[in-house]
């Protein structure tokens, strides 16, 4: 790992201003993704502003009558609150479904929608990744590619998102508070967030450089029935081949593409009165494969279709 520099932040302000004024500086909270990088090589920070211990670690109600979840809230601590069970049971799924305990109690809201794909090359320095360097070149295409996006990639980048939780926003219409780097509070609907790869697959996201996520905001549940369901290849500690986060009449799909997929297509299908079946087909009419994930389109097909009637008939998952 390279030398760095550490501060710790006690308020939002000044961590942002500490990264603006930093040169490589990089906001660190829970590290269960950024620390792995590092050791990796793959992230390079000369300086760390830890905004771990700032005041952001609360769950309270809005007006709305929906939730308000502060960055720093650990995924543990999302998971185990007792509104978030009652009204949000798809959170709780989803990020129970993610990690492991020990993760769960350092992984922050924030980071957890910060974290980056777990592609075998972006982690791998000896094997070009446009992702880690632009204009390298996409190992993944020819190669180990069964984890890789079925909607919405590019030549450039087939890599997916690997969080659960943030699938299960998306079908929550979530929204993301942020602090930008000059102080100025923002907020942006989940969906808006994370970004497609395009020609440009060394950005993640659509926030402004070093700006801070200060905030998840719930808007009041919906009617209807909620459901996480995750196909992975063991039973726990493993990121999904393929996920489905269903709230109401919202759908999202999890690890099929560079972002939370929100099945709009899928949405429409089934307000005509489709048959589930027939809604994810609709959602998948423009899905590809590259090789090794090609069983992702049938996988997203029917855990999609499953989880969509498990929530229709009010079915726990
Ligand atoms: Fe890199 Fe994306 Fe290609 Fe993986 S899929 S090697 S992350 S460019």
């Amino acid at each position: 790992m390279r030398p760095f520099t550490y501060e710790r932040a006690e308020d939002a302000k000044d961590a942002v201003r500490a990264v603006r004024e930093t040169p490589g500086a990089r906001f660190i909270a829970g590290g269960t993704n950024l620390i792995d990088l590092m050791k990796a090589d793959v992230e390079r920070p000369a300086h760390l502003v830890d905004v771990g211990r700032l005041p952001l670690a609360e769950i309270s109600e809005t007006p709305e009558g929906g939730l308000r979840i502060g960055a720093m809230t650990t995924n543990s601590q999302v998971a185990d609150d007792l509104r978030v069970r009652a009204r949000y049971p798809v959170l709780a799924q989803a990020i129970l479904a993610g990690a492991t305990q020990q993760l769960r109690n350092k992984a922050t809201t924030g980071g957890n929608l910060l974290q980056r794909t777990r592609c075998p090359y972006f982690y791998d320095v000896s094997k070009p990744c446009n992702k880690r360097e632009p204009g390298a070149g996409c190992a993944a295409l020819d190669g180990l590619n069964q984890g890789a996006a079925i909607l919405g990639a590019t030549e450039a980048c087939i890599a997916v998102h690997p969080s659960d939780m943030a699938v299960a926003l998306t079908a929550l219409d979530a929204r993301v508070e942020t602090l930008s780097p000059s102080g100025e509070t923002g907020s942006m609907a989940i969906e808006a967030l994370h970004r497609l790869p395009d020609s440009a697959p060394q950005h993640d996201t659509n926030l402004e450089p070093g700006s801070l996520i200060t905030a998840v905001v719930l808007p009041p549940p919906p009617q209807g029935g909620q459901v996480y369901r995750k196909a992975r290849e063991r039973a726990s500690y493993a990121f999904a081949l393929v996920s489905v986060a269903v709230a109401g009449d919202a759908v999202a799909l999890g690890s099929v593409a560079h972002k939370p997929w929100r099945a709009s297509r899928a949405e429409a299908a089934r307000a005509a009165g489709a048959s589930p079946a027939e809604a994810m087909a609709a959602e998948l009419e423009s899905a590809r494969g590259y090789g090794r994930n090609d069983y992702k389109i049938r996988l997203a097909a029917r855990l999609g279709a499953a989880a969509v009637e498990q929530a229709m008939n009010g079915r726990a998952a």
